[in-house]
């Protein structure tokens, strides 16, 4: 007999959002889309085209307006808000553009404050955040101040902090885009690693080159959303 099927990471039927205004703007038109656990998707398009509006309903900060959204095979749109934040808590690291660190926090502590609401004791907390830092190369750097960190060393710091509560999805906002070329580089052979150990990675980037790091790429245009393979 054959083992049952995981359900997919994600799972899109006709999902759109549009902003409610005045006047009313079309975020997302409807689209399908199934990403599987373990698949490296990047998404790309202009500026204005609704990359931001599409990361928002994947990481749970926006609820479509129609269709459905699977997240690990729960049904998101059904939920009530806090459910949502939990779910997102739970099952979402999020690395963006530009680090979002406390600067005045051992990046270590910055790792271990994603884990404060989710009840782990304080031990565990640190020894969790060492062991994400560990992860991204970055152990022997755990006690320094952001301020005294590189700009590839924060980003790295961001992606321990994202990957510290085991996320079923790491979704990246442009994690590249303010770094230089070489530092940017790798950043992406990091999240190549991420990719090769099992993760599932969605990265959105107006970058083409970013854009076919991934197995497969989505491209928006005016709020809607088509799907190329790239391997
Ligand atoms: P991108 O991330 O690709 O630059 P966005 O997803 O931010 O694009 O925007 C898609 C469209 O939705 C744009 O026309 C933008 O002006 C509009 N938009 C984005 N956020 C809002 C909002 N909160 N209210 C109204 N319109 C919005």
């Amino acid at each position: 007999m054959s083992e049952p099927q995981a359900p997919a990471v994600i799972e899109l039927r006709q999902t759109a959002l549009t902003y409610p205004g005045p006047p009313q703007v079309t975020g997302l038109l409807p689209c399908d889309l199934t990403i599987q656990q373990g698949e490296f998707v990047t998404v790309v398009g202009p500026s204005g085209a609704g990359k931001s509006t599409l990361l928002n309903v994947l990481g749970l900060l926006d609820a479509p307006t129609s269709g459905s959204y699977l997240l690990d095979g729960i049904d998101t749109v059904s939920l009530a808000d806090a459910e949502r934040t939990a779910l997102r808590g739970e099952r979402i690291g999020f690395v963006f553009q530009s680090f979002h660190l406390l600067a005045h926090r051992p990046a270590y502590e910055n790792v271990a404050l994603a884990l404060t609401y989710r009840g782990v004791p304080r031990k565990d907390r640190i020894a969790r955040a060492l062991n994400a830092l560990e992860q991204v190369g970055l152990g022997h750097r755990a006690a320094a101040l952001p301020t005294t960190l590189s700009g590839g060393e924060r980003q790295r710091v961001a992606i321990a902090r994202a990957l510290v509560g085991r996320p079923s999805l790491l979704l990246c906002d442009e994690p590249t885009g303010n770094l230089d070329s070489a530092t940017a580089e790798s950043i992406l052979q990091l999240l190549d690693t991420l990719h090769a150990e099992g993760m599932t990675v969605v990265v959105i980037t107006h970058d083409p080159g970013v854009a076919q790091r991934g197995q497969r790429t989505l491209t928006i245009q005016d709020a809607m959303m088509t799907q190329t393979s790239t391997s």
